[in-house]
């Protein structure tokens, strides 16, 4: 057993089921994982090898985010007044091109982004896979661990070319066996299946438009018969709704269902052209849904919705989405932009500030597999910690922490525990210097740049 750590002085959000909440409380720490979390100081039996002092600051779960590209961290700026559509035409030339050096600096430079943002454990989607481009997976994997975050990347995949009526230019689509045994691979080589794991797999064919039926149905029956979860982007656009229907003759919820793509094993990125009846869909099935409320802002996609989702009981969790369609990509940012943009949509009682702190938490670890362990301050969980300090002029005088943290302005997280461990302390990341990250990245932006 290590010795115990421990945080005391600040409020906390523990985001249990229970909604429980300490204005002035507590959190032990020990090998990893929460032991106690109450109000008051901590009890005295536990001598700590260190003790945070939290006065002024918000403790909540470390933030989850459902979904992200990368990759895209060397592409930003570009299709600025495009569609999604428009976007992804003008980008596939450039994404043809990327290799190992490519996403080592995007990855780095956008686990660190999402780090100082509050968040502990990030999904990846990466489905570009140019040959001799290098183990980019791997790249990724090797980038999460030097940052120091949890780690659920996505075996993408896209074997619908253009020539077969599909959106992306013929040469960044793979063979469809081939496909399928890398997500084998990807399994073998990295998934974790064990409590308190860093990385697990999940496999991930990128968009109705983009991959074919058989790839959809055969990766489903991949991943039940390995235990890892699907993911894919679904209803993001209206054009993608016609796309389906003029190519299935069906909306996209009804396509992915066909293929055996709805279950509480499944989340699907965006799901903003939902009707009613396919709302409550998702919530019958337990499908989860990565609501990137800010890439749909930046695509003029629109805005999912999100209050008949949580009626219906479907898990929603936050996206950054890949930064190419969200120049920013830090998370805390989300947990606002879902505040207001459901607002902007259904008035200002859509969405509470507790609401989305729990989207950014215990949802989106439900949407990874993981609300047994994480997304909640619970004693058992995973130490998985984001210390927000409050007594800042940006934020004094706002009586509830809940409230400054979600309508307040955005700051970097004080502190970031990832199993205990500090990745940012002080409101500085401990795991990469970003002077390095951001020559890197300006680098391989340059090198890829048309
Ligand atoms: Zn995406």
């Amino acid at each position: 057993m290590t010795d115990a750590l421990v945080i005391e002085g600040c409020a906390i959000a523990t985001v249990d089921a229970a909604g429980t909440e300490h204005a002035d409380g507590h959190v032990v720490i020990e090998d990893g994982r929460i032991v106690a979390v109450g109000e008051g100081a901590a009890p005295q039996s536990t001598p700590p090898a260190r003790r945070i002092d939290g006065r002024g600051c918000l403790a909540t779960p470390g933030l989850v985010n459902c979904h992200h590209h990368l990759y895209q961290w060397a592409t930003r700026g570009y299709a600025q007044q495009s569609t999604l559509f428009e976007w992804l035409v003008a980008l596939y030339p450039v994404w043809q091109h990327i290799d190992a050096a490519t996403v080592d600096a995007a990855a780095r430079a956008g686990l660190a982004a999402l780090a100082r943002s509050g968040c502990t454990t990030s999904t990846d989607h990466h489905y570009i896979f140019p040959a001799r481009a290098g183990d980019l997976l791997e790249v990724e994997i090797a980038a999460a661990r030097a940052i120091g975050l949890r780690f659920h990347p996505c075996r993408g995949a896209m074997d619908l070319g253009r020539s077969q009526g599909g959106l992306p230019p013929d040469d960044v689509v793979e063979d469809r066996d081939a496909i399928l045994a890398a997500s084998a691979e990807a399994i073998d080589r990295f998934h974790d299946p064990a409590p308190g794991a860093m990385v697990r797999i999940a496999l991930a064919p990128t968009s109705p438009f983009s991959v074919t039926g058989e790839l959809m149905r055969e990766t489903a029956e991949l991943a039940r018969a390995r235990g890892v979860r699907l993911h894919t982007h679904l209803a993001e656009t209206a054009d993608e709704e016609v796309f389906c229907l003029e190519r299935f003759g069906v909306r996209p919820l009804e396509y992915v269902e066909s293929l055996g793509w709805l279950g509480d094993d499944v989340w699907l990125a965006h799901c903003v052209h939902l009707n009613a009846d396919e709302a409550a869909r998702m919530g019958a099935t337990g499908t989860g849904v990565a609501h990137c409320p800010t890439s749909n802002g930046r695509l003029g996609a629109g805005i999912a919705p999100v209050p008949a989702l949580l009626r219906a009981g479907a898990p929603v969790g936050l996206g950054v989405d890949g930064a190419a369609s969200n120049e920013c990509g830090e998370l805390v940012d989300e947990l606002r932009a879902a505040l207001v943009l459901a607002r902007v949509a259904h008035g200002p009682a859509a969405l509470t500030a507790r609401d989305a702190l729990e989207l950014a938490t215990r949802h989106g670890a439900r949407c990874l597999g993981r609300e047994d362990e994480l997304g909640h301050l619970s004693p058992g969980a995973l130490a998985d910690i984001a210390l927000w300090e409050l007594d800042e002029p940006g934020f004094a005088g706002i009586a509830d922490p809940v409230a400054a943290l979600a309508f307040g302005p955005t700051r970097p997280v004080h502190t970031l525990l990832v199993g205990g461990r500090a990745v940012v302390d002080g409101g500085e990341l401990r795991t990469a210097d970003p002077v390095i990250l951001a020559a890197d990245l300006a680098r391989e932006s340059a090198r890829l740049a048309p």
